[in-house]
């Protein structure tokens, strides 16, 4: 009888301290639950405070509300693709836009609320890279003169292109012409060809006196 007492006690306190525990882990979840519908709620009011941004022509600050969501998600919704897409195209971003869209194409097709406008979108975007492909294209392959020496002729030298040759610089300003020695032909209104080429190519530096 008393052995049986005995356990019985026993057991009754290993049920309380396992209800105890119980409870503390279910507060924890709780607690942890409520973190993450808050995290959830914040996130979703700065994505609609960067939809409303851009949607106001502020799209600037609309593209750093969405990188700011971005860095605290790991898994993007849909409509953030689609938003941050048309964002970045706005914006003149038009590698990040078609980037983007295209997301939003390939997981929605044309089933999604804003299919229709990310197709429209994403067109513009690919056009416009296009044409900003080719710029650099024709960027690249021009040949401009301050890839080359200039001979400056048998003298051997050429009228300062600064002051024109006068060894005066004049600057205008609110009270009226302000007059002063050229800093870069040494008071002689020439250039030796090799100051000349230094300054075609932006490396002729200024005389500090
Ligand atoms: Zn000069």
């Amino acid at each position: 009888m008393i052995k049986t007492n005995l356990l019985f006690f026993l057991f009754s306190i290993v049920s309380v301290v396992t209800l105890v525990a119980q409870t503390e882990k279910e507060k924890i979840q709780q607690i942890e639950t409520q973190k993450q519908i808050d995290k959830q709620r914040k996130l979703t009011t700065k994505l609609d405070s960067a939809i409303r941004l851009s949607e106001e022509g502020q799209y600037e600050q609309a593209d750093a509300k969405f990188k700011a969501v971005l860095k605290e998600i790991r898994s993007v919704p849909t409509d953030l693709t689609y938003h941050f897409g048309k964002n970045s195209f706005l914006l003149g971003k038009y590698k990040q836009s078609v980037d983007w869209l295209t997301k939003y194409v390939q997981l929605k097709g044309t089933s999604g609320q804003y299919s229709e406008a990310a197709v429209g979108w994403l067109s513009q975007a690919e056009g416009e890279l296009i044409k900003e492909k080719e710029r650099e294209a024709k960027l690249a392959s021009e040949v401009l003169s301050s890839d080359f020496t200039i001979d400056c002729g048998p003298t051997g030298k050429v009228a300062c292109t600064i002051c024109k040759g006068s060894t005066v610089v004049v600057k205008k300003n609110y009270f009226g012409d302000t007059y002063s020695t050229c800093q870069y032909c040494h008071k002689l209104g020439y250039l030796t060809c090799e100051e000349y080429n230094m300054l075609l190519k932006g490396k002729l530096k200024p005389s500090t006196e």
